[in-house]
């Protein structure tokens, strides 16, 4: 077998953070190759309108941005490939990144993984997910609700977010978290729970997914927290968004976490590792701010270490 060419810089990623580090370092002419998973564009591409991105006043379809963003990276020399990293060997130059039926060689590597979605682990979840009523995209799956009653599982910005996206379609979302207050963002929360079609269901906690025999969602069981009543909400599609899980298992080892699987960067940096040359840059990283604009920020910073590294250590 020959031996692969020896690339500047592989980008892990082809979210927010993986797209900005491959305009960056395209432009800076070290023609990197990016690997691009199993949900291209990441997170955004699920998110339907982003109204806090700078530069739209009017806000920009989630899909989109990240489309524009990956013509830009092409525009500069961006090369990409599918491809899913399945171990890693940063022990020695060049970087090893093993793709299970071929290696992957590189001086310097940005992993861009992301987060995926947390699912609550209740029975039928599982078996009634992806097509048979268990969703954790509004986006993509909302449309084939329409006139239906649907639930949303989760308190926090993505939770309200896909209640509200569901109102054009369902005739009623229940919004279902296990305290009494959201930890969305004020002026989601106020729409959230404005909303005429949104019925909040405080203090519940999901139990059970109905419906696995007959292959469909036909309800989801919730107990109320504070007095144990079991009640089901007659729901048809259920959209879990319960937050997410780091995707970092096939760099963690050697790369340090922290006790929530996120890759800690050393001190002083956001991007830096406790392996030079190897740079990490958005949710993969990142559970205080998880935005799109701050993980487009880090892979900028990503870009830019690599660079300098590069030129100091890699001629
Ligand atoms: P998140 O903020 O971590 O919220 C997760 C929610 O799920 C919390 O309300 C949590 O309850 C609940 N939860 C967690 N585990 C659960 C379980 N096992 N069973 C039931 N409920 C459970 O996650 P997120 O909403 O995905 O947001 C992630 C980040 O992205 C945030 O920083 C958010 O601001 C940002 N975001 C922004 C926008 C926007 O600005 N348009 C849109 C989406 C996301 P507790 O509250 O009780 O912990």
């Amino acid at each position: 077998m020959s031996t692969p060419a020896i690339e500047n810089v592989v980008i892990i990623g082809t979210g927010c953070a993986g797209l900005t580090a491959a305009i960056y370092t395209a432009r800076a002419s070290l023609n990197p190759l990016v690997l691009e998973g199993p949900l291209p564009g990441g997170q955004l591409t699920t998110t339907s309108e982003v109204e806090n991105f700078p530069g739209f006043p009017h806000g920009v379809d989630g899909f989109q941005l990240t489309q524009n963003m990956r013509e830009q990276a092409t525009r500069f020399g961006t090369r990409f490939e599918q491809a899913l990293v399945k171990s890693v060997d940063f022990s020695s130059m060049p970087r090893k990144l093993d793709l299970g039926d071929r290696i992957i060689l590189a001086k310097a590597v940005i992993i861009a993984t992301g987060a995926s979605p947390r699912m609550t682990g209740i029975p039928g979840e599982k078996e009634l997910y992806g097509g048979k009523g268990v969703t954790t995209c509004a986006t993509c799956d909302g449309a084939f609700y329409r006139k239906m009653e649907v639930a949303v599982i989760g308190g926090g910005d993505s939770a309200a977010e896909e209640a509200l996206f569901l109102t054009r379609f369902a005739s009623k979302v229940y919004l279902v978290h296990r305290r009494d207050s959201l930890r969305a963002s004020k002026i989601m929360a106020d729409r959230a729970t404005g909303h005429e079609k949104i019925e909040m269901v405080w203090n519940a906690v999901p139990v059970e997914v109905q419906g696995v025999k007959e292959g469909a969602v036909s309800g989801l069981k919730v107990r109320d927290v504070k007095t144990n009543a079991e009640r089901v909400l007659p729901v048809k599609g259920i959209f879990v968004a319960i937050g997410h899980i780091p995707n970092t298992g096939p760099f963690a080892p050697p790369l340090e976490v922290d006790e929530g699987g996120y890759f800690k960067p050393q001190a002083g940096s956001q991007v830096r590792t406790n392996i030079p040359g190897i740079y990490v840059a958005g949710d993969c990283s990142d559970h205080v701010y998880r935005q799109a604009i701050t993980a487009a920020g880090m892979g900028c910073a990503a870009a830019i270490e690599a660079e300098r590294w590069l030129a100091e250590h890699a001629g």
